[in-house]
């Protein structure tokens, strides 16, 4: 004993002192390693993200997934990339990537995989980017951390690196993937069971390291670009945009698809996946089989962690409204707002139950959310659609700034704060997140291609369009600027509450699901305010084949209805081209009742809203549409004379392009008129007559250049039981309907000029 003093004396002292700070040294060492490899795996997902995308922008040239309009309308350049695997050359159409495409046809989506399609072998998942990374031998190995671990100091240094936060190997529970059972706790109070450790309330933990909870704050310069390329210069105080992803129980790196990877079911399963997909017309067997609280790849641009955001952003509620939503999709979208956005800028998230019979969405929610003091539950007494649902949830809540999402979505890594900030920077700015793809077979989270904005086609149809290249070019833009959106897509986007409210809202008037995303739109631009999608702002959303609820009446009158409700307040005399392009029927006002408008028109007079050629001119100037189908005189190929109107009555003479009397234009309402007049068949339906031309009066419409082409050159009465053609007499002294002859060349007219469209 003596001795061992003795030798702690002296030399040995320092000695001892060495020994106990090596072996502190090496614990710290041990333990920065472990938090290194945490962020080396994020980073290597990141950057496995990156690569795809390279190379899926190398063989877009040959690959890419041309998708476009449903019919009648065609067009669009319009990609969809998937995580990890290149560009998707599978099923997955427009219709699955808009919405309120008009016909949303059973046959184009909420389709099965088919037997026949490749299968992805079932380990796949679990080789996702975490493990390949981590299991692959040597010099790949070596090669990939070392990149990443460069990677990761860049990051650490820019101050914003915590985006996944997961340890290896721990398994999480799976009561996350079920509906949990309810049960009573020892206060009495019902709880959902959880295995251990027990989630906690999300907003309250904090796994972030200090740098994320204190945001760097600067005062240098920020410097963005408004919609239109126009710099916007401030130097109130500022932070880098905040990439939260907490979770308050690590992540399972083998979970089924963990980071957006696509699941997969084995072959036997695939009787059970059928049963199930109903029920919300995706793969629902495979969602609830994945974490609700998975994380996905962070997939914005490059530039977007680096973007500096204000520090007094306005906070928001977010609201969900949903009618027998699928559990797991509905809490995934719940969890990933809790998880990514920043506490202090989420007020609350409200979900509005618009009379949901799923038991599982009484009680049993009621249970799991009530470990969220930030979540409330509203339910309706009565079934009131999408839209008015969405005006409940609006009228209650207290955030200054409402976040409307659809109840199966994936918020990504920095979805909120990119959001906030347009509104900041401008209160009429109404900012849409890019909306990702999350594959309703697999469930993985898919890229879509840079510079999309929504627009539409006629008659309303909403689609994907890219910003044209020389738009581009001349706005000197960045995939990670703002861009102008001609039409919101409709489920996905944030709006100062009260300029929502001094808009007018939605118009109440519309039921349960259609056109309110047109509605909003031109009500949004043309009365003063913006649309923009921010590519640094992405949320996946599961784009579905099918309503997977009912419509209390008939799916189509309903959204008929709306787009006739929005056609009649803001299209001006652009209207004709919705009823012209295939809703000739609801000119025909007792066949359709579309409610009372006053209050939407008198809201757009106070509003002084301005007019639809605006719009097009201004916000969309790329469609052009031309107000006739066709105009100029009208040429009879028998008689080789034109039509002239002189002193209220119709008579032949030599063609004259400078005479207005032989002006004639072929509308969309399918009138052949000039001004107010409308050639009409008349008497025992042979003769013909001037009318004061009438939208509702069927006499009225003749058809031309419809697709039987072996009369396509003809004008073909409507009305008619029978097909008559108006017809010229050989003298040009009479114009009368006679039966239609093909080759009958005083059947045969032709205007000066056609617009297609
Ligand atoms: N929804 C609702 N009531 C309805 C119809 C829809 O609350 O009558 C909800 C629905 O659950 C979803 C959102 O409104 O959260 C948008 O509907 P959906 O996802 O069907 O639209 P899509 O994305 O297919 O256009
Ligand atoms: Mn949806």
């Amino acid at each position: 004993m003596m001795r061992i003093r003795r030798y702690l004396r002296g030399s040995g002292r320092v000695l001892a002192f060495v020994f106990i700070a090596s072996v502190i040294w090496l614990l710290l060492d041990m333990a920065a390693l472990r938090m290194s490899m945490d962020d080396v795996n994020s980073q290597l997902l990141k950057e496995r993200v990156i690569r795809d995308r390279e190379i899926s922008k190398q063989q877009r040239g040959t690959q890419l997934v041309k998708q476009g309009f449903k019919n009648p309308v065609q067009r669009v350049d319009f990609a969809v990339t998937r995580a990890g695997k290149g560009p998707l050359s599978s099923s997955i159409k427009l219709a699955h990537v808009y919405r309120h495409g008009g016909q949303k046809a059973g046959h184009q989506g909420g389709h099965l995989p088919k037997a026949d399609e490749p299968k992805h072998v079932a380990s796949e998942h679990k080789e996702g980017h975490y493990n390949v990374a981590l299991k692959q031998d040597g010099p790949a190995k070596k090669k990939a951390v070392d990149l990443d671990l460069n990677g990761m100091k860049s990051e650490t240094s820019r101050g914003m690196d915590v985006i996944i936060k997961r340890t290896l190997p721990v398994v999480v529970s799976n009561t996350t993937q079920v509906p949990p059972v309810v049960h009573k706790n020892k206060h009495g109070k019902k709880g959902p069971i959880h295995s251990e450790p027990k989630v906690e309330t999300v907003t309250e933990v904090s796994v972030l390291k200090p740098v994320e909870a204190h945001p760097v704050k600067t005062t240098t310069k920020l410097i963005q670009k408004d919609g239109k390329g126009k710099v916007v210069d401030d130097t109130a105080s500022v932070h880098k945009v905040i990439s939260l992803d907490l979770t308050n129980v690590p992540r399972d790196a083998n979970a089924m698809g963990q980071f957006g990877q696509a699941a997969l079911v084995a072959s036997n399963e695939d009787a059970e996946v059928k049963k199930r997909w109903n029920e919300g017309h995706f793969n629902v067997f495979l969602s609830d089989k994945i974490p609700v609280d998975r994380a996905v790849p962070d997939t914005r641009p490059e530039m977007c962690a680096q973007h500096l955001v204000h520090d007094n952003l306005p906070s928001t509620s977010v609201i969900f409204c949903f009618v027998d939503e699928v559990w797991s999709t509905l809490l995934r979208s719940v969890h990933s707002v809790l998880n990514r956005s920043p506490p202090h800028l989420l007020t609350e998230i409200i979900l509005v139950d618009d009379f949901s019979t799923k038991d599982y969405l009484k009680e049993q929610l009621d249970t799991y959310m009530s470990q969220f003091p930030k979540v409330r539950i509203i339910r309706l007494k009565e079934r009131q659609g999408l839209i008015r649902a969405r005006l409940t949830g609006a009228a209650v809540a207290k955030g200054e700034v409402l976040t409307f999402l659809d109840s199966h979505i994936e918020c990504n890594v920095g979805w909120l704060e990119p959001l906030l900030e347009r509104v900041y920077l401008d209160r009429k700015k109404v900012p849409c997140p890019v909306i990702e793809v999350i594959s309703d077979k697999d469930m993985s989270y898919l890229l879509v291609d840079n510079f999309q904005r929504g627009v539409f086609k006629w008659p309303l149809v909403f689609g994907w369009s890219a910003l044209p290249e020389e738009y581009i070019r001349k706005n000197n833009m960045t995939v990670s600027d703002p861009i102008r959106c001609p039409v919101m897509a409709g489920g996905l986007f944030s709006i100062d509450k009260k300029y929502f409210f001094e808009l007018g809202t939605y118009d109440p008037g519309l039921d349960v699901w259609g056109g309110e995303n047109m509605e909003i739109s031109f009500k949004i631009w043309m009365c003063g305010g913006e649309i923009e999608i921010i590519p640094c702002s992405r949320v996946g959303h599961i784009f579905r084949g099918q309503n997977p609820y009912k419509f209390p009446k008939d799916r189509q009158k309903t959204v008929e209805r709306n787009l006739a409700r929005v056609a009649e307040v803001w299209l001006d005399e652009y209207k004709d081209l919705f009823y012209g392009h295939g809703y000739h029927h609801l000119r025909d006002r007792k066949a359709i009742n579309i409610g009372n408008l006053t209050d939407q028109i008198e809201l757009r007079k106070k509003l002084k809203c301005k007019s639809f050629q605006w719009y097009l001119d201004n916000v969309y100037p790329d469609m052009k549409p031309p107000l006739v189908q066709a105009e100029g005189l009208v040429f009879n190929r028998g008689l080789r004379k034109c039509l002239t109107l002189q002193k209220g009555s119709l008579s032949f003479d030599t063609c004259d392009l400078s005479s207005q009397s032989q002006h004639f234009n072929y509308t969309w309402m399918r009138h052949v008129r000039q001004q107010d007049l409308c050639i009409a068949p008349h008497g025992n339906g042979s003769g013909f007559a001037l009318q004061l031309c009438d939208n509702a009066v069927p006499e009225h419409r003749w058809l031309h250049k419809s697709s039987n082409s072996a009369l396509a050159d003809h004008l073909i009465a409507e009305y008619a039981s029978k097909r008559m053609c108006l017809e010229a007499g050989p003298k040009g002294d009479t114009l009368h309907l006679n039966s239609c002859e093909s080759r009958n060349a005083f059947q045969k007219w032709e205007f000066t000029k056609y617009h297609t469209q």
